[in-house]
């Protein structure tokens, strides 16, 4: 086969991180390959299996493991190693902040979907992004009805966490949760679950709300620079990624609870103002765990503390802006059988 200009398409991204005008190619097996922009790429089988997935990463441009972990799948795909049978949007989110090694240029992306980057001024690039994010998966999602529909949107932490690998569940309005994903994600290694609490903007939850995907923010341990990632921690994800794409019947084993850990948020600390702070250490861990009545933080009159249960900490960011979230509290939570589909 030719060289193909999608032999790096991160390498094609980066070198292009506002825009690349669409064009597509033929895979290896005869399926088509459709660049619709800088970091974004369709694969439509010549027929496709009954999912349709949306698999992004670099929506924070530092959180380097997710992003290598795609290219590899893209480059097997690419290379003809991979056959891809199911309909797969790839994204590699900010190619802008990637190329600067930072999280954000200007803001946080992951904070302008469902609409919020319409929300007061200036336009940002991350705004502009998010809105082009949100087309695409559109257009994706709306290219086919009747399948199921999935979004892992992959992430890497800014601090360690004492459980490495995580997943937020998006909040379900009330629906029960799914039985299948939670056996995939611990089948691959993301054993702890976070049950959110609340409508967000974040980009699995545009999924999940919008399109009634299973989707997931997942977080796959500590931010590195390219390069500098340990590809066997993430090496479950990628091979059920895989298993998922070219194997329509393969399923993981069935969900066993009791190898599952899940939390559900109880609290959330919002900064007043700069008079903010914690009453722990700056590089405490994930998941930390504080005994009742705790004094977590203050903020001039307002103190924070733990309730009658042990909290976990997940998140927390002294340096946020004043009336920004600076952390979540979680406490354990059991999934009775009522609450699992
Ligand atoms: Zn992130």
């Amino acid at each position: 086969m030719n060289a193909s200009r999608l032999d790096d398409f991160l390498a094609l991204s980066r070198a292009n991180p506002h825009s690349l005008a669409p064009f597509s190619e033929t895979l290896p097996d005869g399926g088509q390959i459709q660049v619709w922009d800088t970091g974004v790429v369709c694969i439509e089988p010549t027929a496709p299996a009954n999912k349709d997935l949306v698999l992004s990463c670099g929506i924070h441009g530092n959180e380097t493991a997710p992003i290598e972990l795609c290219a590899r799948l893209l480059g097997d795909i690419v290379s003809g190693r991979l056959v891809c049978r199911q309909r797969l949007l790839l994204i590699f989110g900010h190619p802008a902040a990637m190329n600067l090694g930072v999280r954000e240029v200007e803001e946080n992306l992951n904070r302008l979907f469902s609409g919020a980057h319409a929300k007061g001024e200036p336009q940002t690039m991350e705004r502009q992004r998010a809105a082009r994010l949100e087309q695409y998966v559109t257009r994706f999602f709306q290219g086919r009805d009747g399948t199921e529909r999935l979004h892992y949107d992959l992430h890497t932490a800014i601090r360690p966490s004492e459980y490495e690998q995580f997943a937020i569940y998006p909040f379900t309005h009330g629906a029960p949760y799914h039985k299948g994903q939670l056996a995939f994600l611990c089948d691959s290694g993301v054993d702890t679950i976070l049950l959110a609490h609340g409508p967000t903007t974040t980009f699995s939850y545009f999924s999940a709300h919008g399109f009634g995907a299973h989707a997931f923010t997942v977080e796959l341990g500590k931010v590195h620079a390219f390069g500098e990632n340990d590809a066997s921690r993430v090496a479950k994800l990628e091979h059920n990624l895989a298993r998922l794409l070219q194997a329509p019947d393969w399923q993981p084993p069935p969900l066993d609870p009791a190898r599952i850990r899940v939390f559900k948020v109880c609290q959330e600390i919002i900064k007043q103002s700069e008079g903010f702070c914690f009453h722990f250490s700056d590089a405490v861990a994930n998941f930390t765990e504080f005994s009742p009545g705790a004094l977590l933080a203050e903020d001039g009159d307002q103190q924070w503390t733990v309730g009658d249960k042990p909290e976990a900490v997940i998140f927390p960011n002294p340096g946020v802006a004043p009336q920004q979230r600076a952390a979540l509290m979680v406490v354990t939570a059991e999934l009775s059988a009522d609450m699992l589909c």
